[in-house]
């Protein structure tokens, strides 16, 4: 079946058309979701306690979600548009990022309105998944009738780019390089942990305002706020302080290596408490999956991957229970 020819003047034709229009939140701005948030997010900042407290700005959208049962009054553009994404063959759908823009500090009690509107989409463009277009929803966000936030969340619809036909049932054919195991994502917030990890030093954020230790690595401090730090190498002893077993679906770069597997197959992946106190999540290696036990000491060493990677990973010390 051939997709239908579709042009970017049809496309544009829904810029500025609403998504939804007076939209309620559910609950009024409430210090019970307040604290949640603040305890799933590991959150201890004291703007969100007490009888002044103001909710944590990046929980705007939440404020405006439907939950289970929805929200009655979306209009149909965003439907329409992505029907007729998907019968040009852009059928598949990947969120790409989100903007939020803060105007004034939300409030138990504020209740909150909202409007959306698709606020762009993009000419075709070819990414790594595919070629297709990206839709931009604007949401601007009120509260008690006063201007309190935007949201922005991009999404592309693509034709996802071809793949080599499916193999992941058989093992692998001997000429097959093996596969490559994902590259991490280095910005400026984590750069200076993978120029410790290249050096085979695990480094631990230090807040140097409150000596608070962070890990993974963030902008600021979660104690006190402060946006300097310093650093720690870690010891490198450890214990499990919990972990999974990967069983499906196989990962041909997961295979691991130090196991001396030829096929993709479970791995454990452990979430390793330092002995500085912080948590990191990794493999831990030199025990069979199904023994890996929490409480189980383990050292820190650094698996080449490959020319390019390197990584932390644990393993298992001796004496450990078998
Ligand atoms: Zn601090």
């Amino acid at each position: 079946m051939s997709p239908v020819q579709l042009t970017y003047e049809q496309l544009k034709a829904y810029e500025g058309q609403p998504t939804g229009t007076a939209g309620v939140g559910k609950d009024l701005v409430n210090e019970p979701m307040i604290r949640h948030w603040c305890e799933a997010m590991g959150d201890t900042g004291p703007a969100y306690r007490g009888p002044d407290a103001i909710a944590p700005p990046t929980m705007l959208q939440a404020w405006t979600m439907g939950g289970l049962s929805g929200h009655l009054d979306r209009s149909g553009a965003y439907g329409e548009l992505s029907g007729l994404l998907d019968d040009a063959g852009y059928t598949s759908i990947v969120a790409t990022d989100c903007e939020q823009e803060y105007l004034r500090p939300l409030r138990p009690g504020d209740r909150i309105t909202f409007d959306a509107v698709i606020e762009s989409v993009s000419e075709r463009k070819t990414t790594k998944l595919g070629t297709g277009h990206f839709i931009t929803t604007r949401m601007d966000i009120r509260a008690d009738g006063e201007p309190a936030g935007t949201h922005r969340f991009r999404v592309l619809k693509y034709a996802p780019a071809a793949r080599p036909p499916k193999t992941a049932e058989q093992p692998q054919a001997p000429e097959q390089p093996r596969a490559r195991r994902p590259r991490p994502v280095i910005n400026r917030d984590n750069a200076g942990f993978w120029e410790g990890v290249a050096g085979h030093r695990l480094l631990i954020q230090r807040c140097t305002g409150c000596r608070t230790l962070r890990f993974p690595w963030l902008p600021g401090c979660n104690a006190c706020g402060s946006a300097e730090w310093d650093t720690v190498e870690a010891s490198g002893a450890g214990t499990v302080f919990s972990y999974v077993v990967m069983h499906h679906p196989p990962f041909p770069a997961f295979t691991a290596p130090e196991h001396g597997a030829d096929t993709p197959g479970p791995y454990a992946v452990g979430l390793i408490e330092l002995a500085e106190g912080v948590r990191i999540v990794s493999n831990v290696v030199g025990v069979p999956y199904d023994k890996v036990r929490i409480g189980m000491p383990v050292r820190l060493e650094f698996l080449y991957v490959d020319d390019e990677l390197e990584l932390p990973v644990f393993r298992a010390a001796e004496g450990g229970e078998g």
